[in-house]
């Protein structure tokens, strides 16, 4: 058993860190005014090879482990938990299926610009009526002459209003449910398919999410991603490690929310001493540091799963079970510790109170990751 980062790791982890403070930092404000994403973020994250460090370097990858990658999320979301959710489900929902199964085609065409930041890759599973349970979506498929004719929509999809390409959950069966679901890989400027605008939220400012509308395109054959009836395994394929990554996610929020929050406790005085020697405030910072120990331990092991090619469904639904809701509940301490300066703008602790929310809801509920877990024990 070994609970040490290596060299490689510690180091990768300073370097993006410096990366995500320098470069990504100067973006929140305005992200947070405009509600819009800065996309040139991606070309610079490709650059880098951040978007994909778990992927080979001959598809835009870095030869690295999940585990690095895991790290780049927890580093960016410690700056901004929109750039980093936007990121990562560029990375591992939208183009990792096509890595996953796709053809050389498909890598060519998506996977490696998409790598690179030159291309921007949306999901889209949920649609108006369907989110948790996804064998019932309606969005479907009919075959017709050169391909697949397509009908439906898809609600909240990140990277939506300004994707280059779709990775789209459809039914090519519906009586067939789970088993009739299959994936398209397809350009999001194919005649029929619309890109609905930024849906206004509570939290994640700028990390834009939009509705998609499928008004009868005709996918041609070569947009499937592997089989037909397999999709619904290769969704499950994919958000195992999305999972875990935005657990990842989930530990740098509340990193950053717990220092904030140590740094006044020493600073802030009331009653003529530092508000850290009181109590009812350490307790707080005392919990917090434990349940982000706690959380940032489950991601790990959950990574190193990953990276070992063992079974996770259980540990990546733990991990991001656990992580959700330990960030809303040190957002809110760690406001909480900043009295009225924590409910102000001008601090970022009300943003990080807003956006740590996301993260109980989406990928998996915490009430479906309960199943989930539930239905790992055998219930
Ligand atoms: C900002 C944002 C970005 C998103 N990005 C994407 C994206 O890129 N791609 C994408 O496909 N989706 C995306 N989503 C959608 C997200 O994944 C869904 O909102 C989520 O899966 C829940 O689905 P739903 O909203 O339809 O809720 P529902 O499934 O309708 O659930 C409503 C409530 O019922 C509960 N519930 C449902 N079933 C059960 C059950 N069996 N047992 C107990 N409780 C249950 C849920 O836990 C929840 O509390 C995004 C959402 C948001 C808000």
């Amino acid at each position: 058993m070994d609970f040490s980062f290596t060299p490689e790791q510690l180091m990768f982890r300073e370097a993006v860190s410096h990366f995500a403070k320098k470069e990504l930092e100067p973006y929140v404000k305005g992200m947070e005014a405009t509600d819009r994403f800065p996309v040139e973020v991606f070309k610079k994250l490709g650059d880098l090879g951040y978007l994909g460090v778990h992927f080979p370097s001959e598809w835009g990858g870095a030869d690295a482990d999940f585990i690095s990658f895991c790290i780049v999320i927890e580093e960016i979301c410690y700056v901004s938990a929109a750039i980093g959710i936007n990121v990562l489900l560029h990375s591992l929902m939208a183009s990792a299926p096509i890595y996953l199964v796709g053809s050389d085609e498909q890598k060519q065409r998506y996977f490696l610009p998409a790598m690179r930041g030159e291309r921007i890759g949306a999901a889209g599973l949920t649609e108006p009526n369907v989110g948790s349970s996804a064998g019932d979506i309606e969005t479907t498929a009919q075959r017709v002459d050169g391909g697949w004719k397509v009908r439906g929509a898809k609600m909240f999809t990140s990277n939506g209003p300004y994707c280059d390409f779709l990775t789209l959950v459809v039914s090519t069966d519906r009586e067939k449910r789970h088993k009739g679901i299959s994936l398209f890989v397809v350009d999001s400027a194919t005649p029929g398919v619309v890109l609905g605008p930024n849906i206004p939220r509570m939290g994640i400012a700028g990390g834009e999410a939009g509705s998609v509308t499928l008004e009868g395109p005709v996918f041609p054959e070569k947009s499937l991603l592997g089989e037909a009836g397999k999709g619904f395994y290769y969704l499950m394929e994919a958000l195992n490690p999305t999972r875990v990554a935005l657990a990842a996610g989930c530990v740098g929020l509340a990193q950053a929310a717990f220092d904030h929050a140590l740094r006044y406790a020493k600073e802030r005085k009331q009653f003529g001493q530092p508000i850290g020697k009181f109590q009812g405030v350490s307790f707080k910072l005392a919990d917090m540091a434990v349940e982000i120990e706690l959380a940032r331990l489950m991601v790990y092991k959950a990574a190193w799963l990953a990276d070992r090619k063992e079974k996770l469904v259980k540990e990546a639904a733990m991990a991001k079970l656990y992580a959700s809701e330990m960030a809303t509940r040190a957002a809110h301490r760690a406001l909480q510790i900043h009295g009225g300066y924590g409910y102000a703008k001008e601090y970022p602790l009300e943003r990080y109170y807003r956006d740590a929310r996301l993260f109980e809801i989406f990928q998996g509920t915490s009430e479906i990751l309960r199943v989930i877990i539930g239905g790992q024990l055998g219930l």
